[in-house]
């Protein structure tokens, strides 16, 4: 079986310019030449040129799907926020919400990035592909139901984990968010449910400000079922697979899931505008490569990743290719330029210790 990969070219032409890096244009802030937010299409349309011009495309089965349907948006986010949404977009675009611009069409093209992720699940919850990685954008895990932020306008996994639900195909959903910001659109989608369990590693103090604590375990039935690791700025290589080892997969373990879903974010490495961690392609390759053996022993591998952030044009198609290399198994290699570079660059043992301890605690107090 193979090892799907979902993307549509539409996804790209997502657009919203009216942002210098997250400033306003206007006043003293003069319009960028090359593009907006830093949430732009080049970072994701890269990755998919580098995946064609290394060859491994070839060993993945390269799809596209529908947009997602109007019933299964209605399962995450109420009539009220989806018409607004629809009738802005129809009428040119404009803004909602937070720091998410959309253009004419931003409603089909955010359907269609939710329809990739739903299509992902769907693939790998009957079998059809091992595993799956969707490349969805625009993104999803900030969106809450009726209030798009970070760049997010719809909240592209809660839709295809309720669709799976829905269908019949999942029960026991785990949500695994590594993007470097946290993941609080799914985690309220998710505060008061015990069948998914989401896990959020992130950037203390980075975005949003006032979400993301280590004390946010979830409400009523929900209680001990969500799981915030906000870790402080410079966290490098083996503190985020300490993590992994000491906290998130035997939490995934303890779990029990039938699914599990990454919100896969390259947004923590160690070049990316938008954050303070030092993460290398080979992280992401270590981190996806031990969720795929959990996945294994656990709910037979079945995995899906859908993406975040990351915002590192130049980097994030390198961490994607690790990332889909361990995913699939292939032999195809796009070696890491800065590999050397930013292996010279992790913290070092001192502070490495202090970031394990920081993760210890944690351990402790679960
Ligand atoms: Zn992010």
């Amino acid at each position: 079986m193979a090892t799907g990969f979902f993307w549509d070219e539409r996804c790209f032409w997502h657009a919203g310019g009216q942002y210098a890096y997250t400033m306003p244009i206007g006043g003293h802030v003069q319009p960028l030449a090359a593009g907006g937010l830093p949430e732009n299409p080049e970072t994701k349309r890269r990755l998919k040129n580098l995946i064609d011009v290394s060859g491994l495309a070839k060993d993945l089965d390269m799809r596209s799907a529908p947009e997602a349907t109007r019933e299964m948006l209605l399962r995450v986010h109420p009539e009220s926020y989806l018409n607004e949404f629809k009738a802005l977009s129809d009428a040119g675009g404009g803004e909602l919400g937070r720091r998410t611009p959309f253009s004419t069409g931003g409603y089909e093209i955010a359907a269609q990035s939710a329809g990739l992720a739903v299509a992902a699940v769907q693939a790998v919850t009957t079998g059809e592909l091992e595993n799956a990685y969707a490349l969805s954008r625009p993104p999803g895990h900030h969106c809450l139901p009726d209030f798009p932020n970070g760049f997010c306008l719809l909240a592209n996994i809660a839709i295809a984990i309720e669709e799976a639900k829905a269908q019949g195909r999942a029960n026991r959903v785990v949500v695994l968010d590594w993007d470097v910001h946290h993941g609080n659109g799914t985690e309220a989608i998710y505060y008061n449910r015990d069948d998914v369990l989401t896990i959020s590693l992130h950037q203390e103090g980075n975005y949003p400000l006032d979400t993301g604590g280590f004390e946010d375990r979830g409400e009523g039935a929900g209680l001990g079922f969500n799981l915030n690791l906000p870790l402080p700025a410079g966290t490098g290589h083996s503190a985020y697979l300490h993590a992994m080892d000491s906290i998130v997969l035997p939490q995934i373990e303890a779990f029990q899931p039938d699914l599990i879903i990454v919100a896969c974010g390259f947004d923590a490495s160690a070049i990316d505008p938008m954050a303070r961690m030092l993460a290398t392609a080979q992280t992401f390759r270590e981190m996806t490569q031990r969720v795929k053996d959990t996945a294994a022993r656990l709910c037979e591998g079945r995995l899906v990743l859908v993406h975040e952030g990351g915002y590192s044009e130049a980097y994030v198609p390198f961490c994607g290719h690790a990332t889909l290399e361990a995913l699939s198994g292939s032999n195809i290699t796009a070696p890491d330029p800065l590999a050397e570079a930013l292996q010279v660059r992790q913290p070092n043992s001192r502070f490495d210790a202090f970031l394990k301890g920081e993760i210890d605690r944690f351990a402790e107090e679960l």
